[in-house]
């Protein structure tokens, strides 16, 4: 397991650094925008600062997601909604705020890996989730997923017809401790249904949840 933190705060990245390795996470670190792309292989998991010297995280994250589906972490000192929100729609897998404990971190970083380890291909009428190549088709056609929404679209798709509550799906898709809003989750819904183009595959059960339309 390999994190790669791009932070460019010494009083930051020092201890982050020492702590992750005294977890059992090998870490390596680039303080810089332009770094970050030569400094992806190998790694499992990225730490990403907002506010980097030479750029914004933002469009570092934009960059990274041309290229690669590695997870990402967003870690903001601003407590800003909106920068998690942009975040998470650009397809970091997860955020933190300043100041965060470096064990939460950790454990984050492991919830991710396991969520991306041995999960078995699911299948729902025309439409395809192969959770091992992190792909899905509708029919034919292959549709572009963020990290996030693939994530939230394969639990949906364990059990088509079944309710999924909104608090289950945070705990499954974000991290047992998410505190987000319930935006979140409706702009991921939303966005999916604009991208599956079928506005009846996924259901909203009023006050309750979500359920993928079961086939009959
Ligand atoms: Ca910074």
């Amino acid at each position: 397991m390999k994190a790669l933190v791009v932070e460019d705060d010494p009083s930051v990245f020092e201890p982050l650094i020492a702590g992750l390795e005294r977890n059992g996470i090998d870490t390596s670190h680039v303080a810089y925008a332009t770094q970050v792309l030569a400094a992806l292989r190998g790694v499992d998991v990225v730490l990403l600062d907002l506010g980097l010297p030479d750029g914004e995280g933002l469009d570092v994250l934009r960059e990274i997601r041309q290229t690669s589906d590695v997870p990402v972490i967003i870690a903001t000192a601003r407590g800003e909604e909106t920068d998690r929100i942009i975040g998470l729609e650009l397809g970091a897998d997860d955020y933190v705020v300043k100041p965060f404990s470096v064990r939460e971190l950790a454990a984050r970083i492991r919830a991710i890996a396991r969520r991306r380890r041995n999960e078995p291909q699911l299948q729902s009428s025309a439409l395809n989730v192969d959770r091992n190549r992190r792909r899905v088709t509708m029919g034919d056609q292959e549709v572009e997923l963020t990290a996030k929404e693939f994530d939230l679209l394969a639990v949906l798709a364990e059990e088509p017809g079944r309710v999924f509550t909104r608090q289950e799906l945070f705990t499954r898709v974000w991290d047992p401790v998410w505190v987000g809003t319930g935006k979140t989750l409706d702009v991921h819904i939303g966005s999916l249904r604009k991208k599956l183009d079928d506005p009846e595959l996924i259901q909203t059960v009023r006050g309750v949840g979500y359920r993928l339309n079961s086939p009959e």
